[in-house]
């Protein structure tokens, strides 16, 4: 498999490997209950066109999980031309940027809404039972505990990347897809 591309038959191993946890959430959210409403699709969406998942893989993807709630006919209907939108394949063609973590951690996620930075919006326990289901051992775990109560947030994130890879991260994380690169980087080697 080349850098910078995954295709649908890897995705569960790297979400595990490589995914941030607010993908990870996502994709975890998604696959439970075959839907995620619109913040989340985007967030995640985006992410997953910037790891290099092609239109008719993220076609087949989200079709596959939304049409075992909503059917078939409605996905093809209403939502396969957002998937298609956000490739820059519909409308006025922009070819949208995954999100920043300054900007999902700035966002406001409401009832229901699954998106966002677990770091910021968690409650502790959550956060808690989520680092630990990634492998953060409990000595790490409150040092991540204590960036999120210092709200900083990405600070938390770099340190959870450092945990399960067992190796520094000096660049900091910024971005959801520069976590996934570093880790596939590390993974490659
Ligand atoms: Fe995602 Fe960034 Fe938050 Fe990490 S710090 S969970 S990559 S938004």
């Amino acid at each position: 498999r080349e850098y910078g591309e995954i295709s649908l038959k890897d995705i569960d191993q790297v979400v595990k490997s490589s995914f941030p946890l607010c993908m990870r959430h996502l994709f975890e959210k998604l696959r439970e209950d075959h839907h995620l409403k619109h913040g989340g699709r985007m967030q995640l969406g985006l992410f997953l066109k910037g790891v290099g998942l092609n239109l008719d893989d993220a076609l087949a993807f989200w079709r596959a999980e939304f049409s075992k709630k909503v059917g078939l006919e409605k996905f093809e209907k209403e939502y396969a031309y957002n998937v298609r939108h956000s490739y820059g394949k519909e409308g006025k063609r922009t070819d949208y940027t995954p999100f920043s973590c300054q900007k999902i951690i700035s966002s406001t996620p409401g009832a229901g809404d699954q998106h966002g930075c677990p770091y910021r919006h968690f409650s502790e326990e959550n956060l808690r039972a989520a680092l630990s289901r990634m492998g953060v051992n409990s000595r790490a775990m409150e040092d991540v505990m204590n960036k999120v109560r210092n709200r900083h947030y990405q600070l938390a994130c770099t340190l959870t990347f450092e945990a399960i890879h067992g190796t520094q991260c000096d660049a900091g994380i910024n971005h959801p897809n520069q976590y996934f690169s570093d880790s596939q980087k590390i993974f490659q080697q």
